[in-house]
């Protein structure tokens, strides 16, 4: 037999700060915390889990047991420890790429819903035509540039701080300059504010768009007013904060607001190297049937060519192609461009950051190692969670027990970017009374797959910019799962929210609606026993709810099956009218009872 061997109370503990990987195992986490395994595994037990030594453990038996050791930990994602190593191994031979020169600054517009983003991007890209440059077919890619006089700005697609903030979660600071749109009939509203905040908190320089000047009720001086609130004081108050008055509609003033973008741009000094090996971000990318992966990258720094080796993080590839937002073939592509690319290995999510490495190898090893930790890590956290509940059976109860309810949902995209938006705003909506979880995400059409794992885990699905197809649907029909479509991030987050609050259990409040006090008792046939009745206060309805009060106590709750007067039928008598009331189920009447209707109110929690 076994004899466990535990460590003596007064062991030494790590000193300082120590990094554990999320879902390590016990004989992990005891090397870390200088244990041996056993200890981990018995305080565990002491602790309510059931744990072997090779099984992952969750956040809070990790924290759990640091604490009771008094250590201080990090949780980090598992394999992010050799993370470290493998960006060094990325780092190998990479060129200098000289002084940095002025590259085009990538630009997000953000404002509030309705406020003209999307029409001034348009217009913004419909004009870049006429600058007479070999012109091709516009590209949807999700970054597209305008030049001007020779010089270039990178325009995101994707307008909002959703968009914006989900790459910023995945340590994607992409954007140069935010274009705050600011409708000039309407004002500052919640999310230009919430638009400011989060350029602000970027540290990225906002440029104001006073956007619809051109119609009646545009009162760009009230806007201005407004902005100054907010810390934005116009350069013609004195301020300097860059402010445009445009009309994205009749298109004025847009010429004027790319000439300020490149001035700011100057000003930021906005530079990356033009050559060395290139780094960026993945903008999105998709999985074309024909071409396998596509993505839309990024260059912050260097320059990409074709045949350059590159890594994001578990793919990895060869670029077999290049092309720009204009459909053209490139042979390189310089900073602050954004390249359509083809010739990695896997769909890539948007926001990641992406390097060329040094060689073929390099790049297939660095993507193979990180491969091997997201499937840990995936694998893990099912086991760490089966092990702690999450069954349905289980969140029934949990409700019942006053824990937190959960909403599941299966959420499906047209492309990475949104998917990552959605998900990123959602997570966000933090309550103590409910949380959401993420059963599946991914790119594409709703499938008979997601109806089917929607049944199988009680889920909700979340289509964005895409249906399900005729047959999803009727699965999803007979099989009675939800699948809710929309086209607006903002409408995704108004009705999850509100499906949250649905979610919560009301409280039931009560209000006395009539009183009556029973006078006589007799029997008619067919009906069985009915009180003679004097409607002391409100109204008495048929089919409301009953107490039935004798002395003071209620002897019997139930419902009004009867309600007559005279000889007829009636559905409500009121205070000061005698009446015949039967009961369903009850006929111990004596005169002096009192018969008291109620309703109940659901009040939803705020
Ligand atoms: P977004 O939600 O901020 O992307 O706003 P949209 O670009 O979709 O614009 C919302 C509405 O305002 C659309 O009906 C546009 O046609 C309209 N709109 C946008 N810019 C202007 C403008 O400069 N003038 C006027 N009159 N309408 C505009």
């Amino acid at each position: 037999m076994d004899i466990p061997v535990y460590s003596p109370e007064d062991a030494p503990v790590p000193k300082g700060e120590v990094v554990v990987e999320r879902l390590s195992t016990p004989a992990e986490l005891a090397v870390k915390m200088s244990r041996t395994t056993a200890d981990v595994v018995r305080f565990m037990l002491d602790n309510g889990e059931m744990v072997t030594s090779t099984q992952p453990l969750t956040d809070e038996m990790i924290e759990l047991f640091a604490d009771d050791l008094g250590v201080k930990i990090k949780l980090v994602a598992p394999g992010q420890e050799q993370e470290a190593e493998l960006k060094a191994l990325l780092e190998i031979d990479r060129g200098a790429g000289g002084d940095p020169q002025p590259r085009p600054p990538i630009v997000t517009m953000m404002g509030h819903v309705d406020h003209g983003k999307t029409k001034l991007l348009d217009q913004i890209r419909n004009s870049n035509v006429v600058d007479g440059e070999a012109g091709g077919i516009t590209q949807h890619i999700g970054a597209y540039q305008v030049r001007r006089n020779g010089r270039s700005i990178t325009f995101i697609d994707t307008p909002g701080h959703e968009a914006f903030t989900a790459m910023r979660a995945r340590g994607a600071d992409v954007t140069d300059i935010v274009v705050l749109v600011v409708a000039a009939d309407d004002g500052v509203m919640p999310q230009t504010v919430e638009a400011i905040s989060h350029a602000r908190a970027a540290e990225v320089p906002i440029v104001v768009a006073l956007n619809k000047i051109d119609k009646q009720n545009a009162d760009p001086t009230r806007v201005m007013q407004q902005l100054v609130e907010h810390n934005l004081v116009p350069e013609s108050w004195g301020g300097d904060t860059v402010t445009v008055q445009v009309s994205a509609l009749e298109n004025i003033g847009t010429e004027d607001l790319l000439e300020h973008i490149l001035l700011v741009a100057e000003v930021a000094e906005i530079s990356a190297h033009n050559d060395g090996l290139a780094e960026g971000v993945v903008l999105e990318s998709r999985l074309d049937i024909g071409r396998g992966p596509v993505s839309t990258l990024l260059i912050q720094d260097g320059m990409l060519r074709v045949g350059d080796p590159i890594v994001a993080g578990s793919a990895w590839g060869r670029v077999r192609a290049l092309v720009n937002d204009l459909g053209q073939q490139m042979r390189e592509a310089a900073p602050g461009t954004p390249v359509r690319v083809m010739g990695l290995s896997e769909v890539a999510s948007a926001g990641t950051p992406f390097t060329v490495a040094p060689s073929d190898k390099v790049a297939s090893k660095v993507a193979g190692v990180r491969g091997y930790w997201q499937r840990v890590a995936s694998l893990g956290k099912d086991v760490a969670a089966n092990s702690g509940g999450g069954r349905l059976e289980d969140i029934f109860s949990e409700i019942k027990a006053g824990s937190p309810a959960l909403l599941k949902l299966i959420v499906k995209a047209d492309t990475n970017g949104s998917l990552e938006a959605i998900r990123d705003s959602l997570g966000k909506i933090v309550r103590d009374d409910v949380s959401l979880s993420f059963v599946h995400s991914g790119v594409g059409a709703i499938s008979e797959n997601d109806i089917a794992l929607a049944k199988t885990t009680d889920a909700t699905i979340i289509g964005f910019n895409i249906r399900p197809d005729r047959k999803a649907r009727s699965l999803a029909e007979t099989e009675k799962v939800e699948i809710r479509v929309y086209e607006i991030i903002y409408k995704v987050i108004e009705d999850i929210e509100s499906a949250l609050l649905g979610l919560l259990t009301p409280t039931i409040e009560e209000e006395v609606t009539g009183e009556a006090e029973v006078r006589a008792v007799f029997r008619i046939r067919g009906v069985g026993a009915v009180a003679g009745c004097y409607v002391l206060h409100g109204t008495i309805r048929r089919g409301d709810k009953v107490r039935f009060l004798r002395d003071g106590g209620v002897i019997w709750k139930g419902a009004i099956s009867s309600l007559r007067r005279f000889q007829d039928d009636v559905a409500e008598v009121r205070s000061g009218f005698e009446c015949g009331i039967g009961l369903s189920g009850f006929s111990d009447l004596k005169p002096g009872d009192v018969i008291e209707t109620y309703a109940e109110h659901e009040i939803l929690p705020t």
